[in-house]
């Protein structure tokens, strides 16, 4: 097990500082440009391509790194860039992570590919597990699969909301319900391959924020794929809603619940891509201090925006602690006894709706200006506070931890 490390090696170092000139010089520039359109910023994805910073190569290096620090390292600069076009960059990710995690070798050798597709022809994937009736309460999930044995197909029909690259992806991960009567334990999840009769796109949805990250419903109407395309495979779902049906029927022994495991390991993720947005308010806030002059002097010798900017860094630092303390605990099998991945989201995002609100405030107008990034800063934050797990339900998950209640 790797020590926990608050310094970077040199060779992360030298990643970051990769990245971090990708940020400024490709992805900041285009950010405003990107957020008026709303579209994908499809040549910044195919720059990323590129460089090999859109590949699953890249994140796998990152995501395998013992000391934890890779990934939120690598999120917290590409989000400094731009969420919106980072989120572009990263989403791919969220659907080859559903493959890694419940895969087998045939499955992620043969779609995670897919997912990328090559640097003259990128293509991108989505995660579909939210519906309208089914957010923060996914054992409320309605799209069924059902298996049509004659054919080795699977039959799928429901609709998904709110999916990161929804339609426009080359390879869609669906998560549906394979029996009704088992709630959360009762889903699984589909490889929906390019080009599926039945895959549609519904709304495409205008946000607040991350403008330039596509958000669609994914409709799925008799949409028939094959029995290869069940991750993990048939055997696996069979045994596995077995025990699931043995333990509904001793009287639903509490387990340790496996989705909750994965979300308290990918939760400091989206904490880091927080981190980046924050301290990217932060410091042209405190760039702008230094030079706004009123009253005859730069406006940081005012207490009153002195302390805000103590205060922001304060926030920032904590946050990014929480959320490598977590990340690392991941990478290391440590145990999260108080829902530490939690915690990091929770923290992270919050600060990062805050520390950019506080950076509108010490703009003043101009800090309310799309002359400044920091609106948007602002508008992007909001998106942390909500996907992978509202902050409210952060808190339930935390809470119920620490009074060993379960989680569902
Ligand atoms: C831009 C964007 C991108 C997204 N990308 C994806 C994606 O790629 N794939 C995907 O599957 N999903 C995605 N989501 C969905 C996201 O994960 C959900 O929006 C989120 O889980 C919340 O669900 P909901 O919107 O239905 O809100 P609801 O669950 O309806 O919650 C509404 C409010 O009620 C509160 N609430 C609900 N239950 C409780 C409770 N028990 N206690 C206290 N408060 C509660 C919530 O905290 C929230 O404030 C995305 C969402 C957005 C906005």
């Amino acid at each position: 097990m790797a020590e926990f490390t608050m310094e970077l090696n040199d060779e992360q170092k030298e990643v970051r500082d990769w990245l971090h000139g990708f940020a400024a010089d490709v992805i900041r520039p285009a950010a405003a440009e990107w957020d008026e359109r709303e579209e994908t910023p499809w040549p910044v994805i195919q720059e990323a391509a590129k460089v090999g910073i859109y590949s699953l190569d890249f994140y796998a290096q990152q995501y395998f790194d013992p000391t934890g620090l890779g990934i939120p390292m690598a999120m917290e600069e590409l989000f400094w860039g731009d969420a919106g076009i980072a989120l572009s960059i990263v989403g791919t990710g969220l659907a080859a992570v559903g493959v890694l995690a419940n895969g087998t070798e045939e499955q992620i050798g043969t779609w995670i590919p897919q997912m990328y597709g090559d640097t003259n022809d990128v293509k991108v994937a989505a995660f579909c597990s939210s519906e309208p009736d089914a957010g923060s309460d996914v054992a409320s999930m309605r799209t069924r699969a059902v298996y049509d044995e004659a054919k080795d197909e699977w039959v799928l029909n429901g609709t998904k909301t709110w999916a990161t690259n929804g339609g426009i992806a080359n390879v869609h991960v669906v998560v549906a319900v394979v029996d009704p009567e088992l709630g959360s334990k009762g889903h699984a999840s589909f490889i929906v391959p390019p080009g599926t009769p039945g895959l549609s796109q519904g709304q495409k949805f205008k946000k607040h924020g991350i403008r330039a990250s596509h958000t669609a419903e994914v409709v799925l109407d008799n949409a028939r794929v094959p029995g290869s395309c069940l991750l993990g495979g048939k055997e696996k779902l069979d045994e596995r809603l077995a025990r699931a049906r043995e333990r509904a029927k001793s009287g639903g022994e509490r387990v340790k619940n496996a989705a909750m495991a994965t979300f308290e390991a990918s939760r400091p993720a989206v904490g880091a891509m927080a981190v980046g947005t924050a301290r990217a308010a932060y410091e042209v806030a405190l760039d702008y201090a230094v030079t706004r002059e009123q009253f005859g002097r730069p406006i940081i010798d005012n207490q009153g925006v002195a302390f805000q900017l103590a205060d922001m860094r304060t926030a920032v630092d904590a946050a990014r602690l929480l959320v490598w303390r977590a990340s690392w605990m991941a990478v290391n099998g440590k145990p999260f006894t108080a829902a530490e991945g939690s915690m990091s989201k929770l923290f992270a995002s919050e600060t990062a709706k805050k520390v950019t609100a506080q950076a509108i405030q010490i703009l003043g107008g101009n800090g309310y200006t799309r002359e400044y990034p920091v609106e948007r800063m602002h508008r992007d934050a909001a998106i942390y506070t909500i996907f992978e797990g509202t902050s409210e339900i952060q808190r339930l998950v935390i809470a119920r931890t620490l009074s060993g209640k379960p989680i569902r």
